[in-house]
């Protein structure tokens, strides 16, 4: 329990990146950032960032361009949802299996 920024009492945690653990082999796809598409990338600007604000497990970065912590990313697929340019594509982690190879 602590005051927020407008001096509230209030129960409050902030999410630390992977604090839902190593994610480790089990994701199924994952969430690939088109940055022709991306909004902070075309306009040079920081806006957007609604990956960021939507991910569970706070693995996106609010930078330009944004990054993904492929480490701790659970391949939820929220942030693809959530992106209003469409920017995010989930892909077949067996795509990835087949390149490493
Ligand atoms: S939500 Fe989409 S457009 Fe916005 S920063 Fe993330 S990837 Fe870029
Ligand atoms: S797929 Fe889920 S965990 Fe991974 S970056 Fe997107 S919102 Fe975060």
């Amino acid at each position: 329990m602590k005051n927020d920024k407008y001096g509230r009492f209030t129960s409050h945690s902030e999410p630390g990146p992977g604090d839902g653990g190593r994610t480790g082999s089990w994701r199924v796809v994952r969430p690939i950032i088109d940055l022709a598409k991306c909004i902070p990338v075309k306009s040079n600007k920081m806006a957007c960032f609604t990956c960021w604000l939507y991910c569970p497990d706070n693995v996106i970065t609010r930078t330009i361009p944004p990054t993904i912590d492929y480490e701790y990313c659970k391949g939820c697929e929220i942030c693809a949802e959530e992106c209003p340019a469409d920017a995010i594509t989930m892909v077949e982690e067996a795509e990835f299996v087949k390149k490493e190879k």
